[in-house]
């Protein structure tokens, strides 16, 4: 199973993202998650992306999908993999195709999770003050780059993937529980 969990910052893929890997056993492909790590041990992407993740706007596509190759070459052995972030841009969904077929394997489920922007800005705003580990980019204006930076760059995938797949859309203004059941079925039906 390969599924891709896309909506913009503040929608709900980590909490989802949580949840069916431990319901499934599949593999958390989560872009942001790994380069915060290569930020925190100080690793030469991490020094090369932190500025740019404090800033809310995108890693380069090429340093991405040497990550994203290397990560997946880990996963192969596991049942499914949720990612969790990526594609982030048109091109890097087109290699995700192109790295899934050398495999034999293809996209299995595409799910959007939609939140309004005014839910979501709610939402990382009390994020930002409830968390003890405060993300640098969890402020409200570099929130407000970094959907920006989703609508202009991310959101665009969602029409390339509805010519070619069924993209499910569930709605994330419901509770977390609902929105895991929904993707319990979709899961279910496709697998
Ligand atoms: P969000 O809360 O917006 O879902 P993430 O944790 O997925 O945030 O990502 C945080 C930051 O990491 C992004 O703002 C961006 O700078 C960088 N990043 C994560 N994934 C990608 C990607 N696929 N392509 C480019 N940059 C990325």
């Amino acid at each position: 199973m390969n599924l891709i969990l896309l909506g913009p910052p503040g929608s709900g893929k980590g909490t989802q993202s949580e949840f069916i890997v431990k319901k499934y056993g599949y593999y958390q492909l989560s872009t942001g998650d790994i380069l915060r790590q290569a930020i925190t041990k100080k690793t030469t992407t991490g020094m090369v992306v932190k500025d740019i993740l404090a800033s809310g706007k995108l890693v380069n596509n090429e340093l991405i999908l040497q990550i994203m190759e290397e990560k997946l070459s880990e996963t192969y052995s596991k049942p499914g993999r949720i990612f969790d972030g990526f594609p982030r841009t048109i091109m890097q969904a087109e290699q995700l195709e192109e790295l899934l077929h050398n495999q034999n394997m293809k996209l299995d489920l595409i799910i959007e999770l939609s939140v309004d922007e005014n839910t979501l800005l709610e939402r990382i705003t009390k994020r930002a003050n409830e968390s003890s580990e405060t993300r640098e980019d969890d402020t409200i204006e570099i929130l407000k780059k970094r959907l920006e930076v989703y609508n202009i760059e991310t959101k665009p995938i969602i029409d390339y993937y509805t010519d070619k797949y069924h993209v499910q859309k569930i709605d994330g203004m419901m509770s977390v529980h609902k929105v895991s059941e929904r993707i319990e079925e979709l899961i279910n039906l496709n697998s």
